[in-house]
């Protein structure tokens, strides 16, 4: 299959925002496409969304690529991005150029694409830098116009053709199963998914048909799209969507820990799917003392204590620890972590996800020892006594918890969804998960760092600005995310600098307090925070997470 085709691909998808156009162009894509892992090439990727390597090329190393193939220097090449601000653009125009006068036929393979590809993500060491120009330049100079531009976007994580979660899903519906079925499909297919998170496994399976798909299982090792919550703020409204009686848990204020045990190693995911092992050997060593069985998946909170007190720390204090990934052995002994185990999802070769909440717990009490300070199952008890509840939740604040859990005791487990089967409950506070989507160079004593930065929330899937905020992140370090660190962070993805503003790709979600939300043009959400300033940088959350605008109406003073 030659690249080309997949560059007419690109073009049709970066042609339209309709979700509904963009899953029928790749329906008809997918139904030719020869290799199933070719599938990741439409998210820019040549592995599954959970495999955290990465091309790690800069924009210096695609600069000296660009100018090998084109035999033109370096400093042109520089010029031309200086002016154009993208480097996909300058490749297809200096790219391009060449192509006219050397009689180009247009052959590149997709397989040369991928090999390449995936060579850049696992050559590491000694002379990796010119092995890594040498495999770009060499499909550069392969490469027509428009071929080198979405090769190099590629590369610099920045494909721009629109392809999300729901969109490739139904991509691969549209591609493999009857219209009259599309709905009963979408659903099953988005299920498969939430539990392999592999969309080239997701596309061999559908091409089975619905059969493969439907009794499709978790796999050890591999991250899981976790169950979500939806919110109530009355214990009434937790009694009609969990029944009677219900589990009532704690809500710990830690983050979401997937425990994947596949009978050779431990690993453990965030929420977000992140590969957070080696950052936390702690954890691993306490499972595998405290829990039995030959393989499992967990489902849990890690939560910081401080053993002075014995009570537990808000998440902020050991967010650090997800970050790091040097000083381990430092930071476990000053910032510990507990475990608190709250539901499983495979045991000893089975997945347990359609197991009733009720039996899944007890198979939980069976196999994990509470240990004090290392592992324990989430304090619950089942109620249907409203004052009962009330007590508990009223403790449960009182000792410093988030709020409570309730959960259905008949519910199945179902991943990767906000469903009805757990609800939590919990004060209103004025905090809002956004995204980054821009910053500026501060002045005065924070000059020459990204200091202040403008924060998006979501709109029917696309990111609109809502404030921008320049505090609440720390000066000095050890305190919590420091401006410094920010400024780490968001350099990398940096798309456009204009003057003092530049534009970042939305990947850095922040939890922003504000006085009150009110209507204003200054802003693409047509809302503006008062006062906003940021609580946490939440490493463990992605721009899914972010708040909506139709939530964010309804806190406004303004509707
Ligand atoms: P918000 O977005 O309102 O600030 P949140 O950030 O805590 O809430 P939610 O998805 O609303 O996120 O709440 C669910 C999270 O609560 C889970 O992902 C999990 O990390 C955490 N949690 C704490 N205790 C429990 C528990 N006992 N059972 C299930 N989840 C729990």
């Amino acid at each position: 299959m030659l690249y080309n085709e997949f560059v007419k691909v690109y073009d049709a998808l970066a042609g339209t925002t309709r979700k509904l156009e963009k899953a029928d162009i790749l329906a008809g894509f997918l139904k030719k496409l020869k290799e199933s892992k070719w599938i990741y090439l439409l998210r820019g990727r040549v592995t599954a969304d959970y495999d955290e390597r990465v091309f790690g090329i800069s924009n210096q190393l695609v600069i000296k690529a660009i100018s090998r193939s084109s035999g033109e220097s370096e400093k042109y090449v520089t010029g031309r991005f200086r002016k154009i601000g993208d480097l996909g653009e300058v490749a297809e125009e200096l790219m391009g150029k060449k192509r006219q006068s050397t009689l180009f036929s247009g052959k590149l393979q997709t397989t040369k694409v991928f090999s390449n590809l995936q060579k850049l993500m696992i050559i590491e060491g000694k002379g990796s830098v010119d092995k890594k120009l040498a495999l770009i330049a060499e499909l550069l100079s392969n490469a027509s116009g428009k071929e080198a531009k979405y090769i190099i976007r590629t590369l610099l994580n920045d494909l721009r053709v629109g392809v999300a979660d729901a969109i490739l899903r139904d991509g691969i519906v549209g591609a493999f199963f009857k219209k009259d079925d599309w709905k009963e499909m979408k659903e099953i297919v988005e299920e498969a998914y939430d539990k392999i998170n592999d969309f080239a496994e997701i596309y061999d399976i559908a091409s089975k048909g619905k059969k493969a798909l439907t009794k499709l299982e978790v796999k050890p090792g591999r991250p899981i799209k976790v169950m979500l919550p939806v919110k109530v703020n009355e214990l009434e409204e937790a009694f009609r969507i969990c029944g009677k009686p219900m589990a009532v848990e704690h809500k710990y204020d830690g983050f979401r820990v997937i425990i994947s045990n596949d009978g050779k190693k431990i690993t453990l995911f965030t929420r977000r799917l992140d590969n957070v092992t080696k950052q936390f050997p702690d954890v691993v060593e306490t499972v595998k003392k405290y829990v039995k069985g030959k393989n499992y998946v967990l489902d849990s909170e890690v939560v910081g204590y401080d053993f002075k007190t014995g009570k537990a720390r808000p998440f902020e204090a050991i967010s650090q620890r997800i970050k790091r990934k040097y000083e381990v052995d430092r930071l476990i002994k000053e910032l510990p972590v507990e475990i608190n185990v709250f539901d499983i999802i495979y045991y000893n070769g089975k997945s347990v996800l359609l197991d009733s909440f009720r039996k899944r717990r007890k198979l939980l009490e069976r196999i994990v020892k509470p240990t004090k300070n290392k592992i324990r199952l989430s304090k619950q008890f089942v109620s249907d006594n409203k004052k009962k509840i009330e007590k508990f939740y009223k403790d449960a604040l009182k000792q410093g918890e988030e709020g409570i859990m309730l959960k259905n005791l008949n519910a199945v487990y179902r991943p990767g969804r906000r469903v009805g089967y757990i609800v939590k409950m919990k004060p209103v506070v004025n905090d809002l998960d956004l995204v980054i989507t821009g910053a500026e160079y501060g002045t005065g004593k924070r000059a020459g760092g990204l200091t202040s930065y403008y924060v998006a929330c979501k709109k029917n899937g696309e990111f609109v600005e809502i404030g921008r905020v320049s505090s609440g992140l720390k000066e000095k370090e050890g305190m919590g995310t420091t401006y410094k660190e920010m400024d780490k962070l968001l350099r990398p993805l940096i798309v456009k600098t204009d003057g003092r503003k530049v534009r970042v790709k939305p990947k850095i979600v922040v939890s922003v307090t504000y006085q009150n939300i009110q209507k204003s043009p200054g802003y693409s959400s047509g809302y503006a925070m008062r006062f906003p300033r940021i609580t946490h940088y939440r490493p463990d959350r992605n721009t899914e997470d972010i708040a909506d605008l139709k939530d964010i109406k309804m806190v406004s003073r303004d509707k």
